[in-house]
């Protein structure tokens, strides 16, 4: 979902103003988020008239910041923890390649690792590139990426 929000945000324009229920429809989100975001800090044009109208600018740095606040760089064989809401270890044990292994070109796929938050217990994916040698010859870790 963040993703798709991360593309849209392109689609607002910066001198325009929105309802709610627009940007509900263009952000492809229920308009409780947008109310949510109003709880949150994001600034109608004027807390006194309703239904709110939300200037674009305004509405694209809100979510950039959202955005920005939900991010952690990882570290080699670390995982980002949706509970934690950090970057992780997983239980040495437990770290295994996932089932999905799709070629993109160039001699490279992507591949997924699981494992188990070492803090929380919390399921964990990551997603990397590697090359195909590597794969097949059982060399990707975690470790290189
Ligand atoms: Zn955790």
């Amino acid at each position: 979902m963040r993703r798709r929000i991360a593309t849209r945000i392109r689609l607002i324009r910066r001198h325009r103003s929105y309802t709610s229920q627009e940007l509900a429809k263009l952000l492809g989100v229920h308009s409780r988020s947008i109310q949510v975001w109003h709880a949150a800090g994001l600034q109608p044009i004027d807390e006194r008239s309703k239904p709110y109208l939300f200037k674009g600018e305004v509405v694209k740095a809100f979510l950039r910041k959202l955005r920005k606040k939900c991010s952690c760089s990882l570290g080699p064989g670390q995982f980002y923890c949706p509970r934690c809401k950090s970057a992780r270890f997983s239980r040495p044990e437990i770290v295994s390649l996932g089932p999905t292994k799709r070629e993109i070109g160039g001699g490279k796929m992507i591949v997924s690792w699981t494992g188990i938050c070492i803090v929380c217990g919390c399921k964990l994916n990551r997603f990397a590139v590697v090359s195909c040698e590597d794969c097949t010859d059982g060399k990707a870790t975690m470790e290189g990426q």
